[in-house]
């Protein structure tokens, strides 16, 4: 599952469909978020990794404005013109794809017509962000096509404002920045505040370690309404206690700011956020020493705890893959991803891993839900033409 097998692939789903070759190819791998979950919109810290498993956009212009795509796995083709350049106009999987071209026309760029054929390795919906891996394969797709040079760091506000405004799920700036601004061997240290990244080598394999990830495979439930609800909660405590966010709230000023909360599960979301931020600043401590990788396991299960108990967006699967994973010698365990299903993250020894994916196994059919998925992720690269 590397970038250039999805690329050829993306290449020949092109081929079949329009008849000729592409002329730009663009990847962009899903990402992992090692910890600070639900801290981007709060204005805090996120710490995400490349996968290496990519979605890529194979393109090519058209003379008119007119978009075209197919993907792998999708039974129609689907076209827009501009008159579709509406949030509302493209419904379904395609609204990613035009609300990428709607928020780049909008922005003044000069994006014509193409043909796009995508092709990918990134499982869908499964919280490793396949949403984002798309946009940005589109966006860098259809930049190189046109010659629209946009910088780096300014590319994911606009792939989340095709994510937030044409198709309508309110994300944070987290998935876009990582699948964009991810290096091979680092993860992204990125205040969500100020856009300001910091790449910190994130090497494992050197230590004898392994990130697994482990899909639960649960269904998503009520994610988007769920997700706008904590939205609501974490802005109406900023605003009760007279913040611009609560990333300006820190651990010295949190019982202070409890005390001034009526509401218990307000009082329950901002202590999340608060020590979530904090565990996202000591994490980064730990990787910067680069002495003690296997501290970070106790983090992992700290932030797990807290989206648990206090944010209230774990489900069952995600809990007893966690804790499974840890009673079978994980150092720590975690759900990523924006909750109510989706991946869980465990920190092992690699010469543990097998052993531990089989316990989590184990104990999800005692459970009586559907075995998970697992395999091992290093940090990989971000988003790139393949030519
Ligand atoms: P996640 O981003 O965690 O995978 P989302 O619900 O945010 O989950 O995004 C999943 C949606 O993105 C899919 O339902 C589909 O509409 C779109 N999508 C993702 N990957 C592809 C793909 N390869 N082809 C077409 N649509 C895709
Ligand atoms: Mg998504």
């Amino acid at each position: 599952m590397t970038a250039s097998a999805t690329g050829l692939r993306a290449a020949e789903s092109f081929i079949a469909a329009y008849g000729r070759v592409p002329t730009v190819r663009w990847a962009a791998p899903g990402r992992v978020n090692l910890i600070g979950e639900h801290t981007d919109y709060n204005d805090g810290f996120v710490l995400p990794f490349a996968l290496p498993h990519n979605v890529v956009a194979a393109a090519a212009k058209v003379p008119n404005p007119v978009w075209t795509v197919v993907s792998e796995g999708m039974d129609e083709r689907v076209t827009f013109t501009v008159d579709d350049l509406e949030p509302g106009k493209v419904e379904g999987w395609a609204a990613y794809v035009a609300g990428v071209v709607w928020a780049l026309r909008e922005a003044g760029h000069e994006i014509g017509g193409a043909d796009l054929a995508l092709a990918s390795d990134v499982p869908v919906g499964s919280g490793l962000s396949s949403s984002a891996a798309l946009e940005c394969s589109v966006l860098g797709a259809l930049c190189a096509l046109y010659g629209v040079d946009i910088p780096e760091d300014d590319r994911p506000a606009l792939a989340q404002r095709a994510e937030n405004v044409y198709v309508g799920a309110p994300t944070g700036i987290l998935d876009q920045s990582a699948s964009i601004r991810c290096r091979e061997g680092h993860a992204l240290f990125l205040d969500c505040r100020t856009g300001e990244a910091e790449h910190v080598p994130f090497d494992l394999a050197a230590r004898g370690l392994t990130m697994l990830i482990i899909d639960t495979r649960a269904p998503h439930r009520h994610v988007d309404g769920e997700y706008a609800a904590r939205r609501a909660d974490c802005e109406k405590a900023a605003d009760a206690l007279g913040l611009r966010a609560l990333r300006d709230l820190t651990l010295d000023g949190l019982d202070d700011a409890l005390a001034r909360l009526d509401s218990p599960v307000a009082r329950r979301r901002v202590r999340h956020i608060v020590t979530e931020n904090q565990r996202v600043l000591h994490t980064v401590g730990v990787l910067r020493d680069g002495v003690e990788p296997r501290r970070l396991g106790e983090l992992l299960t700290e932030s797990h705890a807290s989206m648990r108990d206090d944010y209230e967006i774990t489900v069952g699967e995600v809990d007893l893959a966690a804790e499974a994973a840890v009673a079978a010698g994980a150092y720590g365990a975690r759900m990523t991803g924006g909750g109510f299903g989706g991946c869980v993250i465990a920190l092992c020894d690699t010469d543990k891993t097998a052993e531990i994916s089989a316990a989590v196994h184990k104990a999800f059919v005692a459970a009586g839900y559907t075995p998970p998925a697992a395999f091992p992720a290093t940090a990989s690269a971000g988003s790139r033409g393949l030519g």
